[in-house]
């Protein structure tokens, strides 16, 4: 498995510029779902001190942690990003696949896949792209617009010892003032984007933190890392809450009973170690005081997933996590019953089984921000979010309120609209075992490395953009191998390759941490990141992962390859045509049309060995198709 690695600075730019100019789209995705706002209609919220234009985003989770993701979620609409949750343990062996979105969502990934210092670059790297975007004005808005108006919330795990280890106080320290990485950033860029060596950037990228804690967690523990976030790096404090808080029986019936999940097992002892609710609640109120003193402020989240026992084995974990649907009636009543505790002014933010029919709801409920998963991994990823805004428009217009904050009403009002929210939750088919079972549609076919069915679910399913589409012409090839004997090369009939679409699939390897979820959504068998060519941004990383086919771009016109256990590279030479592909064994030239041109360096071969063109023929249309490919997103990221 390749590593999960993030692009510089300079290459997303010129990704986003590029491929915008040619295509239309940025990281593969068309403008027609970006969102621009809607004329008359405001949806900023404050998010503890500070605006942001709209009340959605993406959860801490696989849609937070590359840049590309983040500037994504921006692009269709998302404007708190709760980063991914970053902790001392950055070396992390995550079970693969580790995403299970078939029906309601299950997962076994936690923490950032990347170091500390690699999540920091990810971070400040989505940061200035945002204010890029704004200075180009590329979405047609005018920069310094309320538009443009984003938070990025940090997520801080688990313990008390690895929040106060120097590498996470350091990284903490960094995400309050990044002035340093954003001028390096800065100074870093090529030429072709000096234009932009010398934009102001507000360096204070994060002040705000949602803090994640291990199951189990003792309450004075969690108590006093949030007092030690407040008072030593100033964060306003956001705690994410356990389902676990509504109790074991409760969970269970409503579940299991009320909802149909008869397939879901709980645990009761997980019920038994994580905070429960009065203490929950006491602790809150402690720090509520605390926070004052100190000028801070707090906050909690509903919710985080539901441990519960892995009967499915899709994973090899004995336990794995829940979300969707069945979470949304868990974590609405959690945070319903919590607020009624705290106070209706309670601040709260939200993200359990949002989707676009129940997002307006859940603004209406004052929490904020409302940020979604498990929705973002089905067909259209990203640009889902469009319609969830699109909703939250037509509620606001049909309240006849044109800003959120009319919508939302005071406190006592959204606490009365909870009410009857939550009270309706069970009931609505929508969140029911019966509604949620049904895995997606596979037809009788297996993958292979071109033409399928061009489907491009593999393309926005992907949480890091890592699928990507580039073009071939249709075509038959005659395939002849060669019978090398006396000297000479006999060739060989050896039957033809057919090349039926004009679109194909391909797969970055760097950004593909293979959780699973475009096999998922892939309609035939066999896994797009693992049927389809993958390629390398880099020389090292292809040397490095030597155990997988890859291919790697060295120049513009030459790559090179490995399929199955060989090596092979192919280059074109433009002026005469001609292609040099070689092999361990030896070198030969074709022409264009793929006649034998000449051999050389074959003194490898025994006499009368046969030498299979099959990689050849693979391997020039890939080269070919990525050559003519350069408006479309991947293509543009490899071909250098
Ligand atoms: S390409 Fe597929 S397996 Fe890889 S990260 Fe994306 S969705 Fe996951
Ligand atoms: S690889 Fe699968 S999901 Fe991707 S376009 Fe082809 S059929 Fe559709």
């Amino acid at each position: 498995m390749a590593e999960l690695t993030g692009l510089d600075l300079g290459t997303h730019l010129k990704i986003i510029i590029n491929e915008f100019k040619s295509n239309n789209s940025i990281y593969g995705y068309p403008e027609k779902k970006f969102f621009t706002g809607f004329d008359g209609i405001d949806f900023s919220v404050d998010f503890h001190h500070k605006k942001a234009a709209t009340p959605l985003g993406p959860a801490s989770g696989p849609h937070t942690q590359l840049a590309q993701n983040i500037v994504l979620s921006f692009l269709h609409g998302g404007r708190i990003m709760e980063l991914k949750t970053v902790q001392i343990l950055d070396q992390l062996d995550i079970p693969r696949p580790c995403i299970d979105a078939r029906n309601v969502c299950y997962n076994v990934e936690w923490s950032q896949e990347l170091r500390l210092e690699e999540s920091y670059h990810e971070y400040v790297v989505a940061w200035i792209l945002l204010k890029i975007i704004e200075e180009m004005e590329l979405l047609g808005k005018p920069k310094g617009d309320a538009f443009y108006n984003t938070v990025f919330d940090v997520s801080a795990g688990y313990d008390l010892k690895g929040i106060t280890s120097p590498r996470v106080d350091k990284w903490l320290r960094d995400m309050r003032d990044a002035r340093e990485k954003i001028a390096e950033l800065l100074a870093g860029l090529p030429e072709e984007f000096r234009q932009f060596k010398n934009l102001q950037i507000d360096p204070h990228i994060a002040d705000t933190l949602t803090l994640s804690t291990f199951h189990g967690c003792p309450r004075d523990e969690i108590e006093s890392i949030v007092q030690h976030l407040m008072s030593e790096h100033g964060f306003h404090v956001i705690v994410k809450m356990n389902p676990t808080l509504l109790g074991y029986d409760f969970v269970r019936k409503t579940l299991n009973d009320d909802l149909g999940y008869e397939n879901i097992a709980l645990d009761p002892e997980a019920f038994k170690h994580d905070l429960q609710f009065d203490e929950a609640v006491a602790m809150m109120q402690r720090l509520q005081k605390f926070g004052a003193k100190h000028g801070r402020r707090l906050g909690a989240k509903f919710t985080n997933t539901l441990v519960v026992k892995n009967n499915e084995k899709i994973f090899t974990d004995d336990v794995q996590y829940l979300s969707g649907p069945p979470l949304h009636v868990l974590s609405m009543h959690s945070m319903h019953r919590f607020r009624q505790a705290m106070g209706d002014d309670f601040h709260i933010s939200f993200s359990a089984g949002i989707a676009k029919h129940n997002f307006a709801d859940a603004v209406s409920c004052d929490m904020k921000p409302v940020t979604v998963c498990t929705d973002l991994l089905k067909t259209g990823g990203y640009s889902r979010l469009f319609d969830y805004l699109s909703r939250l428009k037509n509620a606001m217009e049909q309240s006849e309120s044109t800003v959120l904050e009319q919508f939302v009403g005071n406190a006592a009002q959204a606490m009365k609209r909870t009410d009857a929210i939550v009270r309706g939750l069970i009931e609505n088919p929508i969140y029911h075992f019966n509604k949620n079972k049904k895995p997606p549609k596979k037809i009788d076919s297996h993958l292979e490395l071109f033409d399928c069915l061009s489907c491009d679910k593999c393309l926005t399913v992907c949480p890091n953009a890592a699928n990507f589409s580039y073009e071939m012409e249709p075509q038959e090839i005659e395939v002849f191998n060669y019978c090398f004997e006396e000297n000479t090369f006999i060739p060989v009939p050896a039957g033809s390759m057919k090349i039926e679409k004009n679109t194909q699939i391909a797969n970055l390897a760097d950004f593909c941490n293979e959780c699973g979820d475009c096999d998922t959504y892939c309609p035939e068998y066999g896994g797009p990141f693992v049927q389809k060519p993958r390629f390398f941004f880099t020389r090292e990383l292809y040397d490095e992962f030597k155990g997988s086919n890859g291919f790697y771009f060295s120049a513009e016109n030459e790559m090179i390859g490995r399929i199955g256990s060989h090596d092979y590279k192919i280059s074109r030479d433009e002026k005469s045509g001609h292609y040099t592909f070689q092999s361990e064994k030896c070198v030969f030239v074709f022409d264009a049309k793929n006649d034998l041109v000449s051999v050389a360096d074959y003194e490898k071969l025994d006499n009368g060995e046969d030498v299979n063109m099959q990689d050849f023929h693979q391997m020039r249309l890939i080269f070919d198709g990525m050559r003519q490919s350069q408006n479309h997103f991947g293509a543009n990221v490899v071909v250098t």
